[in-house]
């Protein structure tokens, strides 16, 4: 068989291929022919788990036209990117608001390398005119399929212990409020509000564009290779500081780590598709595994592991920092204090093992630099280790990440706004030290909860 690389491994510990078909996932309308329509089919997330039957959807092809319907709108009101996340801050029987058409580069400034989209533009649609005018996001998160006011939203984030979330690039944005007032925001013109509102779970009003600090268009070059995860988180801090991009995928009763360097360079582009030969190779070896009994499977993954090669590739920086994940899953995603990493990722390791967890799913490891939003994972003070956990959408998740949670909880872990958790206010102020900052805000800017759903109701105390 042909050595396994890294991103075969990944695609297939996933087990969608495998396992047969997985839940419908019904797309939200990407093309609205009107701004205002009822809605004539549920809503879901990604990962099938979150479903709602939104009265209508609303899809505004300007600012003002946006403003308005917020100033004039009854009930219950959710903005929605293009429903990626897995805690169910979308769903509601009330309005989805769609900026499906506020999409697309808006304006630029060479000399700061600054850029301006409007909010609905999905991630992978940004690479392309920012090369063109020669800037680059400076990171990405693993996938490119949200929005940008989505992503933001809940402080999504990539690795590399010298960059923060998304969120913290945001140099200016535009915020219509529940009342249709259209605010203008950055760190002068509001602070407390810019604090808030780049980290605002839609729960401040309706994001209508963003600028973002990005930097020169640059390529990356990305080597993967494998070795025990005690040497590899033994030498984190050490890869971390000296690659632009480091993260590990530890494998699941496993000795062993996926590991992923990703550094700036003017290597000319090399970036071949996995062959069919290797994919099917890794098929059959896959299918021996899954026939195991997770308490038996170590030496088999090991020896998978073992034969995963040593890769590289280089593409412009958002083709290799994102990636396609076609397998649906659902996640859990707890940030911790840089120094608590390790020991809570093999406390979750130990833990998988001991109880026999049958899951194949690659844990993720990333570090995530402090920054000066009040709600991002790693706001205020320090940088975080951030670590996530997956389970295949067709399979309940809350076995295994009712089992998980409270590791991350004695480890002081922040939850992925974006993912599931099960915190509610009590637990949630205590970790952030701004919350009652956010709360006040929120309570002024929308003192009818006009943008409140169930959840967002638990994590403010409501
Ligand atoms: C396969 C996969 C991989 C992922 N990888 C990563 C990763 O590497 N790193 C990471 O940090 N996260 C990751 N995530 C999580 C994901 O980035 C977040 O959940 C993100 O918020 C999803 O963006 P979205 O556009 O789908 O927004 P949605 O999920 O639709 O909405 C998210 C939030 O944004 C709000 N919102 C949306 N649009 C607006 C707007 N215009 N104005 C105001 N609020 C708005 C919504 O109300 C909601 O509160 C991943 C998710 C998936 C499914």
């Amino acid at each position: 068989m042909k050595p396994l690389t890294r991103r075969r491994f990944l695609a297939k510990t996933a087990l969608g291929t495998m396992l047969g078909a997985l839940n419908p996932v019904l797309a939200l309308s990407s093309q609205a022919a009107s701004s205002f329509f009822p809605a004539s089919t549920r809503w879901h997330n990604w990962s099938g788990a979150l479903a709602a039957n939104p009265s209508a959807r609303f899809s505004p092809t300007n600012d003002q036209q946006l403003a308005d319907f917020l100033a004039s709108a009854k009930g219950v009101l959710r903005p929605v990117g293009s429903g990626h996340s897995f805690a169910p801050l979308v769903p509601t029987d009330g309005v989805l608001v769609v900026l499906d058409q506020l999409t697309g580069l808006r304006s630029y400034d060479t000399a700061n390398n600054t850029a301006t989209f409007g909010a609905g533009t999905r991630l992978g649609d940004m690479g392309a005119p920012l090369a063109n005018i020669n800037q680059a996001m400076i990171n990405l998160p693993d996938i490119d399929r949200q929005t940008l006011a989505g992503a933001t939203s809940t402080a999504t984030h990539g690795t590399g212990i010298n960059f923060k979330c998304l969120s913290a690039y945001i140099t200016d944005l535009r915020l219509v409020t529940p009342n249709g007032e259209v605010h203008d925001v950055n760190a002068q013109s509001a602070p407390a509000l810019f604090d808030a509102a780049r980290v605002g779970l839609g729960a401040l009003g309706v994001v209508s564009q963003i600028t973002l600090q990005n930097t020169q268009r640059y390529r990356l070059k990305q080597t993967s290779w494998v070795d025990k995860t005690e040497n590899l988180l033994r030498d984190f801090d050490q890869q971390a500081a000296s690659h632009r991009h480091f993260e590990l995928f530890p494998l699941t009763h496993s000795d062993f780590s996926i590991a992923l360097a990703t550094d700036a360079t003017d290597e000319p582009i090399n970036n071949p598709p996995a062959s069919p030969e290797e994919e099917a190779g890794f098929d059959l070896a896959m299918q021996g595994w899954m026939k195991v009994p997770p308490s038996l499977r170590r030496p088999l993954v090991n020896g998978l592991a073992e034969q995963i090669g040593f890769s590289e590739r280089v593409d412009e920086s958002y083709k290799i920092l994102t990636n396609i994940r076609n397998t649906r899953f659902n996640e859990m995603e707890y940030a911790v204090p840089l120094k608590n990493g390790a020991a809570c990722l093999q406390e979750i390791l130990q833990t998988i093992s001991d109880a026999a967890v049958d899951v194949v799913f690659p844990l993720e490891y990333r570090y995530v630099s402090r920054d000066d939003t009040m709600l991002s994972m790693s706001s205020g003070d320090e940088d975080h280790a951030a670590i996530s956990i997956h389970r295949i959408a067709s399979e309940d998740y809350r076995p295994y990440f009712n089992l998980i949670e409270p590791i991350f909880w004695k480890y002081g872990g922040r939850p992925h706004w974006g993912k599931v958790h099960s915190l509610g206010a009590d637990q949630l102020m205590a970790l952030y030290p701004r919350f009652d900052e956010f709360r006040e805000i929120r309570a002024q800017l929308d003192p009818e909860g006009r943008l409140l759903n169930e959840h967002l109701r638990k994590i403010f105390g409501l």
